[in-house]
């Protein structure tokens, strides 16, 4: 506890004023929300290449996006593509067009002859824009200072379609390349690893070509480009970056140094390698989030970086390790769609939870999950119930609230709890490798449970993460001297009867003089008495002690 114990409170407190933000979006929701699904994916889509000039003195883009895909089972007459304010210029494909349009959010594209399934098709979009969302620039213009000057990238959660167009959904994955075109002397970051850089003799202009060959999701693509000071270290074969604004430069080092630790800590607790080439984070001004995990460039807000002198009192280690987190959970897995974002959230949460007790010891792990859990009863009495898996949102990031953070990382802590360290370890193992690259939901990592373990979590599952609300137990207890028996009566007080009620195990823990005694029962009535011979009256009687 102690000064670490202030520290992480600083890190809560960021997250739970994304929380509001996103709890109030919720609350303006439109009253007629339908339940939201995976789109049908349609084509397989095997790479998307990004072409982009950025001019810094008009925040625009001209851009080129080309898209290889192949129908998938039957024939492909149209395609459509997210877009959102995007000006088209022109579009180009390996077969014949019928034609094109843009809609206020898609691009069409429409065919000559239907595209026969598994016919591979490559098209290419031409396009300016001026995003007010996804890309944004940091310029003179815009009141920085010039040798500053940056423009970053948000992709998550369906901002992407801001800036190019894309098949913006995360049960789509595809490899990537992104190249950028800047004035000489500016850096251009992006996802997998730096292939080509070359000037162009006419404009001046430089062009770094960045290549993500393995497949992630749409909304994980990130470009970062500007004037930046850099950090270097490695892991294993695994060179470790860290990007700031040339004036943050002094106040790196303590945000970057977290970092190889918590990989080395995940590569262990996980049991899989780091799943991509090279790990970068960046710091960039007036971040919208604390931090993105695209996948090998995480951007993370510039309030974090700090100086010795406030070493004590705050720190990157919560953030640093929950983005690195993600590199597996949310980017090597990615939720089929916003339904199942706890899957990413939850996890990045927790883990960030189990390296800081590998870090500080297990006490510290456990006030961690006391502050979320006291977000979770704060958080979740002022609103509507939703389960964790909901489908009734507006907006996907109405989804990013207490119920995937702390709900979910306390799910997850159950989990561990119930199953042991190392039949969890090895379900969360199987769960990476079996999906790896590609897309999941819940049940995926509930059958790999029952396989592994030999027991079915269907009950924990359906009250926790398919069904909302908690229990909420009233606890009495009595001493009966001359039967020598502690009677602990524990009562199911949420609301809605029956239908509500949870199983759950409980270790009733009784102290005294002679020492401790340790009782595991099982809730599963509304109202349920256990007797506990004892040698004498206890002093304490604590419930759940951990
Ligand atoms: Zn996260």
């Amino acid at each position: 506890m102690g000064k670490r114990a202030i520290r992480l409170g600083r890190t809560m407190k960021n997250k739970i004023i994304l929380l509001m933000t996103a709890l109030a979006i919720a609350a303006t929701a439109a009253p007629t929300i339908e339940n939201k699904y995976a789109p049908d994916p349609k084509i397989d889509i095997r790479h998307l290449a990004l072409d982009v000039t950025a001019d810094f003195e008009k925040s625009a883009v001209r851009g080129a996006m080309t898209l290889t895909f192949a129908p998938i089972a039957q024939p492909l007459d149209e395609l459509r593509l997210d877009a959102i304010d995007l000006t088209l210029e022109a579009v180009t494909c390996s077969e014949k067009l019928a034609g094109y349009q843009a809609t206020d959010k898609e691009i069409i594209v429409t065919f000559a002859k239907p595209l026969p399934a598994d016919h591979e098709t490559t098209l290419t979009i031409r396009y300016t824009a001026q995003p007010v969302k996804g890309l944004y620039f940091r310029t003179p213009a815009t009141g920085y200072p010039a040798a500053e000057t940056h423009l970053w990238t948000q992709g998550e959660s369906i901002e992407a379609r801001h800036w190019y167009p894309c098949p913006d959904h995360p049960n789509a994955k595809f490899s990537s390349e992104v190249t950028c075109h800047v004035p000489a002397g500016m850096l251009v970051l992006s996802n997998g690893r730096k292939v080509s850089e070359t000037t162009d003799p006419v404009t001046a202009l430089v062009a770094v070509r960045w290549l993500q060959d393995k497949p992630h999701a749409n909304y994980l693509l990130s470009l970062v480009a500007g004037y930046f000071t850099m950090l270097e270290d490695h892991y294993r074969n695994i060179p470790l970056r860290f990007y700031t604004p040339p004036s943050d430069a002094p106040q790196a080092a303590l945000s970057f140094a977290p970092t190889k630790p918590a990989m080395e800590f995940y590569e262990h607790e996980i049991g899989r390698p780091y799943p991509w080439a090279q790990y970068g984070q960046v710091i960039v001004r007036d971040f919208t989030w604390g931090g993105m995990e695209n996948t090998t460039l995480a951007t993370l807000v510039d309030r974090t970086l700090h100086t010795a002198d406030t070493e004590n009192i705050t720190s990157s280690e919560g953030l640093v390790a929950h983005e690195l987190a993600h590199q597996w959970f949310g980017d090597l897995v990615t939720c089929k769609d916003w339904s199942q974002v706890w899957l990413n959230e939850g996890f990045a949460t927790y883990y960030s939870f189990l390296f800081v007790a590998q870090q500080h010891g297990r006490e510290e792990m456990l006030y961690n999950l006391f502050g979320s859990a006291q977000g979770i009863f704060e958080q979740s009495t002022n609103q509507p119930e939703r389960a964790m898996v909901f489908r009734r949102y507006d907006k996907p990031v109405e989804q990013f609230d207490y119920r995937a953070y702390p709900k979910g990382a306390w799910t997850l802590h159950m989990l561990r709890c119930q199953l042991g360290e190392a039949v969890y370890q090895r379900c969360i193992k199987t769960y990476l490798e079996r999906h790896a690259y590609g897309t999941v939901v819940t049940e995926d990592l509930n059958a790999i449970i029952e396989e592994l373990s030999g027991r079915s979590f269907d009950r924990f599952f359906d009250q926790w993460v398919y069904h909302p609300g908690m229990p909420i137990l009233e606890v009495n207890s009595s001493w009966d001297e001359k039967t020598k028996l502690a009677k602990v009566s524990i009562h199911q007080a949420q609301a809605g009867g029956n239908e509500t009620l949870f199983h759950l195990p409980l270790l009733l823990r009784f102290k005294s003089k002679d020492g401790i005694v340790d009782r595991h029962v099982e809730i599963t009535k509304a109202s349920e008495d256990f007797y506990v011979p004892l040698a004498q009256s206890p002093d304490i009687v604590r419930v759940d002690p951990e």
